[in-house]
């Protein structure tokens, strides 16, 4: 499949690797928001939110814990981040394979999408 973050996990185009386990995959994005800013992405290829179900739905899981124990190595838990998942045309994604943001190292605006 032609699909730039499966040749991300598979190694055919580089990474700075942040975390991997059997069933996930964090890597720094190439175009930080924040002083940190990863990607995690289920190594199963499921094109967004929207694929998601009853069998495959245990990947959440996995990245949630996965996102608890990178933000306390780097550090940034205890002062706080935020997960991102954009779903979609209009929810911004502009990669077809289902990943969350994590972002941290500052305090960050509310509401992410100010324009009306
Ligand atoms: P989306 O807009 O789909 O929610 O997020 C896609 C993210 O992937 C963007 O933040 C973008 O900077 C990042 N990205 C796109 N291409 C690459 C790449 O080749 N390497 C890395 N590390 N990040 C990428
Ligand atoms: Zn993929």
């Amino acid at each position: 499949m032609d699909c730039l973050f499966c040749k991300i996990i598979n190694g055919d185009i580089p990474s700075e690797k942040v975390y991997e386990d059997e069933n996930v995959y964090a890597f720094n994005d190439i175009s930080p928001a924040a002083q940190h800013h990863i990607l995690f992405i289920p190594k199963e290829h499921l094109d967004s939110a929207n694929d998601l179900d009853e069998k495959n739905a245990k990947c959440l899981s996995e990245i949630f814990l996965a996102i608890k124990k990178v933000a306390k190595e780097k550090g940034f838990a205890d002062d706080g981040y935020r997960i991102v998942n954009n779903c979609g045309k209009d929810g911004g994604q502009t990669v077809s394979h289902l990943h969350f943001h994590v972002i941290a190292g500052k305090a960050l605006g509310w509401p992410p999408f100010p324009n009306k």
